[in-house]
């Protein structure tokens, strides 16, 4: 098996860089890309920084042997020839798995770098960390890390039928799968029976746990879940929900692109319930 293979984390950068990087170069919330055919791809750039010594250059680590690092577009320097930049969904959607992974870490990384800049407790400028990606302050050393929240998706059967909802202002006609971030001092069973109940009226069983996405809107985990029906009917809370309800597998409305970790939880029960009913 090839070692280089997939994609390796790292944050402290080889001595040098001497050979063109994978960039996910930003401008705003924008990713500069380029297209080939139906797909989007990162651009291979010499980075402006070789090593570890710029402050605003962020190393992520290797995709199949490649250096991948991130970095803002300095002001007034042309773009390469080719590329634009494009919104972050869209390159997610365009682009595939291993990239679109890829650029979601850049830009967590990048948002961190923005808005990591002083101390939340004394207002000092933060020195970057001897080792780790992180930031800390001199004066009271406390340690800032990249954040990541936690999100609980949950898809609820009821035989052969899937709760489904959707918010205001979501795509006209798609519906998807209740999600809330977890409060502090909960379990993810009590975010998951919390969120149901709240959202919809519904109360489900015991989660079966179906798999995680990392999300960077800003810095979501996502933690997709099963639950079978235990009582009450579905209702939107008017709030968060417009509409929550019960379909049949046989008549879906419009779903979540595949890309997203609540079209494959779905399609999976869709695959198991039609299997054994
Ligand atoms: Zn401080």
């Amino acid at each position: 098996m090839n070692k280089n293979k997939g994609f390796h984390p790292a944050h402290r950068a080889p001595e040098t860089l001497e050979r063109p990087a994978l960039c996910c170069v930003f401008r705003g919330g924008q990713l500069l890309a380029q297209r080939t055919g139906a797909t989007l791809q990162l651009p291979r750039l010499h980075p402006a920084h070789s090593g570890n010594e710029a402050a605003d250059q962020h190393y992520l680590g290797t995709l199949d042997g490649e250096p991948c690092i991130a970095y803002m577009l300095p002001e007034g320097q042309p773009l390469p020839q080719g590329a634009e930049f494009v919104g972050m969904r869209s390159f997610i959607l365009q682009a595939d798995n291993a990239l679109a992974g890829l650029a979601g870490l850049a830009f967590q990384v990048m948002e961190w770098d923005r808005t990591h800049r002083f101390c939340g407790c004394c207002g000092k400028p933060l020195l970057a960390h001897a080792f780790d990606r992180a930031r800390e302050c001199p004066a009271c050393r406390l340690t800032f890390y990249p954040r990541i929240s936690p999100v609980v998706m949950a898809l609820v059967t009821r035989d052969r039928q899937l709760l489904l909802t959707r918010k205001p202002g979501y795509a006209a006609g798609r519906y998807t799968l209740v999600a809330g971030f977890v409060e502090p001092g909960e379990t993810l069973e009590h975010a998951l029976a919390r969120e149901v109940f709240e959202e919809t009226g519904v109360a489900a069983g015991k989660p079966l746990y179906f798999g995680s996405q990392p999300w960077p809107f800003p810095n979501s985990l996502v933690m997709a879940f099963a639950l079978e029906h235990e009582g009450g009917e579905p209702r939107a809370d008017g709030v968060e929900l417009e509409d929550a309800r019960w379909f049949d597998i046989d008549s879906l409305p419009e779903l979540p692109e595949p890309v997203h970790i609540s079209r494959q939880l779905i399609d999976d029960t869709i695959a198991k319930l039609r299997s054994v009913l």
